[in-house]
């Protein structure tokens, strides 16, 4: 009698263990984090009240949860319990070193070369955000006259100075002047396109200006004179492409009107992350890769029915690195580059309740509309929460060959956006929606 009550209790509480909550993030029960906040994801089964250190979480109907905790300095406890479970975290936080600001170091001006193509050229001295002001290429001689936070500030012009990375360029043995000459300058008009030349006698610094009405190119020549500036302004239409290419010290900057007929258009979709690079974690433990993977597949297959020509960057779970997505873009010639993601919200102090829905981001002004298409119609057809339109620097979106957005369809963090993104109805409404932000943009 006693073993059988045993057997029963034993049971009781194998079918209890099994029923209790699972966390899905963080992954370690133990771990070492620099940020001022965690958040735990998880699933719960059945009808469990779940609290976090002792406070309740809302659980969506499919049992997604979330919860963001702040974190102080040192041990942190973490006690998740439901009526069927408890499971117990340790996150160890080291105290913060605030970044104190410090103006630059004056030195005495040198000459520094670039190493590689693509140098950003910047206007403060962060690596980061949308400060960019033009992309250096390898061999450039810049004169340097001050340093901050592992960067030089580059002398351009008596009105003009930047910065640039100290590792993306060399010090040269001497800082002799030598300026470059002035050898041509010349503008061609097509239909559908404008090129401008200027050429030089060697490469020089440069920066790149897309205002309301124009793009500015200006050219640098401060070993000649502290006020040698070429500018070419460049008139453009309303939706437009531009790229700037550079042989020896010829500088060509062409700018495209984007094609109005479907058919005429190349559309690069990229589906976010793939092979061992699985994006953000779902509450229910689900892989951003796969549902980007399967949103984009359906979104080519709208456009190609629609008419235009679709590359994918991906077409099966493979990694593929940022480099090589712009890459195959920009070989194919693409007008547009859509990447397909779903947004997480990192170690911020953001709540994950209220944070949820479908944001857009763009980088260059050229592709702010299609962004604001893309983000109404998404909104519209997947019934998600208008998350905005925004700027970010983006590696896939940063070139200004084409029109380039990156979609974020929903929060994975976010338990309610949960609920959408698990279903086929979502993805195909998710697509879409893209599908139909691209046709009323390029028709308007
Ligand atoms: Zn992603």
């Amino acid at each position: 009698m006693i073993r059988g009550l045993i057997l029963l209790i034993v049971l009781l509480f194998t079918f209890v263990q099994a029923e209790a909550f699972e966390i899905i993030l963080p992954a370690e029960k133990k771990s070492i984090v620099n940020t001022q906040y965690a958040f735990f994801v998880g699933r719960a089964t059945g009808n469990e009240t779940i609290s976090i250190n002792d406070e309740n979480v809302y659980i969506a109907p499919n049992g997604a949860f979330a919860h963001t905790i702040k974190l102080k300095d040192g041990e942190n406890r973490v006690l998740i319990r439901s009526q069927y479970g408890r499971q117990f975290y340790k996150l160890y936080k080291n105290k913060l070193i605030s970044q104190q600001e410090f103006p630059a170091e004056e030195l005495e001006i040198f000459k520094a070369v670039v190493n590689c193509d693509n140098t950003p050229l910047r206007e403060t001295p962060v690596d980061g955000g949308l400060n960019r002001v033009g992309h250096l290429f390898a061999g450039t001689e810049l004169l340097i006259n001050g340093s901050k936070n592992g960067f030089y500030r580059v002398f351009l012009s008596e009105n003009k100075i930047a910065w640039v990375a100290k590792k993306d360029v060399t010090v040269c043995e001497n800082s002799v002047l030598n300026p470059a000459e002035f050898v041509d300058m010349k503008t061609e008009r097509f239909k559908n396109a404008s090129i401008q030349t200027i050429e030089f006698t060697k490469k020089l610094p440069y920066t790149i200006e897309d205002n309301e009405k124009e793009i500015i190119l200006r050219v640098y020549n401060p070993e000649l004179s502290p006020d040698s500036v070429y500018n070419l302004n460049i008139p453009k239409p309303k939706k437009y492409t531009y790229k700037l290419t550079i042989d020896g010290g010829k500088y060509t900057l062409k700018v495209r009107k984007l094609p109005e007929d479907i058919r005429e258009l190349t559309i690069a979709i990229d589906a976010g992350h793939g092979g061992s690079e699985r994006g953000a974690i779902g509450c229910l433990g689900d892989e951003e890769k796969v549902i980007n993977l399967n949103i984009a597949q359906r979104l080519a297959e709208i456009l190609r029915k629609a008419g235009a020509n679709v590359v994918m960057t991906r077409e099966c779970d493979a990694f593929v690195s940022l480099d090589d997505r712009v890459k195959f873009a920009k070989e194919n010639d693409a007008d547009i580059f859509v990447s397909v993601h779903l947004n997480s919200i990192g170690d911020v102090p953001m709540d994950v309740h209220k944070t949820r829905g479908t944001s857009v981001y763009y980088f260059n002004a050229n592709s702010q509309g299609l962004a604001q298409a893309v983000n109404k119609y998404v909104v519209k057809h997947a019934k998600t929460r208008n998350d905005g339109v925004k700027t970010a620097s983006f590696a896939v979106i940063r070139p200004s060959d084409y029109i380039g957005i990156l979609v974020e369809t929903a929060y994975m963090t976010n338990p309610l956006d949960s609920v959408l993104y698990t279903s086929d109805d979502f993805l195909q409404k998710a697509a879409e929606g893209i599908a139909e932000g691209i046709l009323e943009y390029i028709h308007k």
